[in-house]
C-alpha cells in the first residue's frame, strides 16, 4: 500500500455527475487552483451507477419543487459555458411538455413554478397538444405545460468533458481505484482506498448509489432503485417523433404515477416508467429487462403516441438513489462540518444540475457563502437520520 504523503487541498470520492461537476467547478476556480485529486472505482463516464444512458432531460418549470428554478437556471448558463469550453455539443433544445390531469401533480408542479418564476409557458389542452404535436395524444381531460427552454443532456459526454477539462487544468484522477474508507483526521482527512491513502483538507463525497458504504449514517435514508429504460423505434410516423419536432414529455399518467419520453435522436424514443422500480443493492442489480417491463412501457407508448407502430431496440437498465422526500442532499457532514461535504443528487431528477451542485460545492469546501438557499438539501432533515446519530454517539 502506497502512501501519498504530500496532502490535497481537496479530494473527491465519485467521480459520476456530481463528482465531476465537482471537480470541474473546483478547477475552473479564477486564481489559484486547489489541488484537486478525484477517485472512482470504475471509469466515468461508465455504466454501472446513475449517469449513462445517453439522454438526460433538461427543464425549467421545475415540477418537484419551485425552488430548483434558479440552480437550473444556474445550471443551464454553466452547461453552455462548458460546452463552449469542451468544443462539442452537451445540450439540445427540443422543448418541453408536462402532461396530464389539470390539478395532478404534475401539471400542478410545473405551472407553479413556471407562475412564480416567470418561466415561459403555454398551457395546452388535449385536443391542442396535438394540434402542436401530433405525435402525442393526451386523453381527454389532460393538458399539457410546455416550456421552451427545456431539452436534452448527453450525459457521457457531460460527464468526459468535465473530468477531461478538470484533467487539463491540474486535477489527478484516478479511476479504477475504489475509496475502502476514510476518516478526518487532525485538522483534515485521511482516505484509504485500493491502492493507497491520501491526506485532504476537505473531502466531497458523491459516490452515487454507493453512498451509504462511503456514510453509514445514511443508510437508513437513501434507497437505491432499479430504473430500467427502453428505446422504441417508431416505425410509422417516425417524423413526429425525432427531436427536431417532439418535445421532452414527462406523462403523470394515472394519479402519482409517471413515465418519461425522450425525443428520437437516432436510436428511437427513450422511455421508463418513474420511480415504481425495485428497492436493489448496487453491487448486485439485475441489468436484464422483463418481457413484462418492456410490456408495460410499450403499453405506455400505444395508448398516448399510438400514431406510430412501436419496436424495441434496446434496454437499459440504471439506478436512482432516493431520499425519503425525493429532494437531494448537499450539505456539509454533521459530525464533520469543517471538512467533509456530501452530495446525493439523485431522486431520478439530479443530472441536469450537476454544473450548478459542483458550483456551490466548490463553494462549501471553499467556506465561501454558497449562492442558493440549501436549507431544503440538508443531510439531518430525516427524524430517521437524527436518531441514528443519536444512537452513535451514545
Ligand atoms: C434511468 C435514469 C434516468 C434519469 N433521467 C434524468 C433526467 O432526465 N434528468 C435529470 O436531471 N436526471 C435524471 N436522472 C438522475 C441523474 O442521472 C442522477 O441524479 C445523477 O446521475 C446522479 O449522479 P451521481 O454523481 O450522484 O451518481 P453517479 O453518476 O452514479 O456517480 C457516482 C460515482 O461514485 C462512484 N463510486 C461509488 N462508490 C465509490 C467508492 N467507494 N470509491 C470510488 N468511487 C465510488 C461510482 O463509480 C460512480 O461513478 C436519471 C437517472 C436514471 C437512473
Amino acid at each position: 500500500m502506497t502512501t501519498h504523503e504530500r496532502p490535497y487541498d481537496v479530494i473527491v470520492a465519485g467521480l459520476g455527475a456530481m463528482g465531476s461537476g465537482t471537480v470541474y467547478a473546483l478547477t475552473r476556480a479564477q486564481g489559484r487552483s486547489p489541488r484537486v485529486l478525484g477517485i472512482d472505482r470504475f471509469s466515468p463516464p461508465h455504466g454501472l451507477g446513475s449517469s449513462h444512458g445517453r439522454t438526460r432531460i433538461i427543464r425549467e418549470a421545475y415540477l418537484e419543487h419551485p425552488a430548483y428554478v434558479p440552480i437550473v437556471r444556474r445550471a443551464f448558463d454553466l452547461w453552455r459555458e462548458l460546452e463552449q469550453a469542451a468544443g462539442r455539443p452537451l445540450y439540445t433544445r427540443t422543448r418541453g411538455i408536462t402532461l396530464g390531469a389539470e390539478d395532478g401533480m404534475l401539471v400542478r408542479g410545473a405551472r407553479t413554478s413556471a407562475e412564480r418564476f416567470e418561466v415561459r409557458h403555454r398551457v395546452l389542452s388535449a385536443a391542442e397538444v396535438t394540434r402542436n404535436f401530433p405525435g402525442l395524444q393526451p386523453l381527454d381531460g389532460m393538458v399539457g405545460v410546455v416550456e421552451e427552454r427545456a431539452g436534452v443532456l448527453f450525459p457521457e459526454h457531460c460527464i468526459a468533458a468535465m473530468l477531461g477539462l478538470a484533467e487539463r487544468a491540474g486535477a489527478e484522477l484516478r479511476r479504477g481505484e475504489t475509496v475502502l474508507a476514510w476518516e478526518a483526521n487532525g485538522d483534515g482527512v485521511v482516505v484509504r482506498t485500493t491502492a493507497g491513502e491520501y491526506r485532504g483538507a476537505r473531502l466531497v463525497i458523491a459516490g452515487g448509489a454507493w453512498m451509504p458504504r462511503l456514510v453509514p449514517e445514511l443508510a437508513g435514508t437513501l434507497a437505491v432503485e432499479r430504473q430500467p429504460n427502453h428505446w422504441f423505434v417508431p416505425y410509422s410516423h417516425s417524423e413526429d417523433y425525432s427531436a427536431a419536432r417532439c418535445p421532452v414529455t414527462l406523462w403523470e399518467y394515472a394519479p402519482y404515477r409517471t413515465f418519461y419520453m425522450l425525443p428520437d435522436f437516432g436510436d428511437g424514443v427513450k422511455a421508463g416508467v418513474h420511480h415504481e422500480g425495485q428497492s436493489v443493492d448496487p453491487d448486485h442489480v439485475n441489468r436484464q429487462t422483463s418481457l413484462e417491463e418492456v410490456a408495460r412501457v410499450a403499453d405506455l407508448l400505444r395508448c398516448f403516441m399510438p400514431n406510430a407502430e412501436w419496436q424495441l431496440r434496446e434496454s437499459q437498465v440504471c439506478l436512482y438513489t432516493n431520499t425519503p422526500d425525493l429532494h437531494f442532499i448537499i450539505d456539509r457532514h454533521p459530525s464533520y462540518a469543517d471538512r467533509v461535504v456530501v452530495v446525493s443528487a439523485c431522486s431520478g431528477h439530479g443530472f441536469k444540475f450537476a454544473t450548478a451542485i459542483g458550483e456551490i460545492v466548490a463553494d462549501l469546501v471553499a467556506e465561501r457563502k454558497p449562492r442558493f438557499d440549501l436549507d431544503m438539501f440538508r443531510m439531518t432533515r430525516f427524524q430517521t437520520f437524527g436518531l441514528e446519530l443519536m444512537t452513535d454517539n451514545q
